[in-house]
């Protein structure tokens, strides 16, 4: 076994460290893929997804959702009002 690659986090197969405090949503057909909410977080929880909305924006993905800690900045800066965050239920 590859000792060194176990050491590496990998976010798209590990799985969650505790579960998740906040739910991020994402209102897809919101989004122009502007970027803000991913570059203000400050836990690095979102990254620009795969998929595009009906106008051909790639909307972004809470990929780290266990990471969130609820401070509502990506909220507070989207101009599109595109994403919010509620407790996780
Ligand atoms: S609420 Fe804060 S930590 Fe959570 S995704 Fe938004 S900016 Fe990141
Ligand atoms: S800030 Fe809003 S419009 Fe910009 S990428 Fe994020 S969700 Fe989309």
């Amino acid at each position: 076994m590859d000792t060194t690659q176990a050491l590496v986090e990998n976010p798209e197969t590990d799985p969650p460290k505790h579960r998740p405090r906040f739910q991020v949503v994402v209102i897809p057909e919101r989004c122009k893929e502007c970027g803000l909410c991913i570059h203000v977080c400050p836990k690095n929880v979102l990254e620009k997804g795969i998929k595009a909305n009906s106008r051909g924006y790639k909307y972004p993905v809470p990929v780290r959702p266990e990471d969130c800690v609820g401070c509502r900045l990506c909220e507070f800066n989207c101009p599109d009002f595109a994403i919010y965050v509620v407790p996780a239920g």
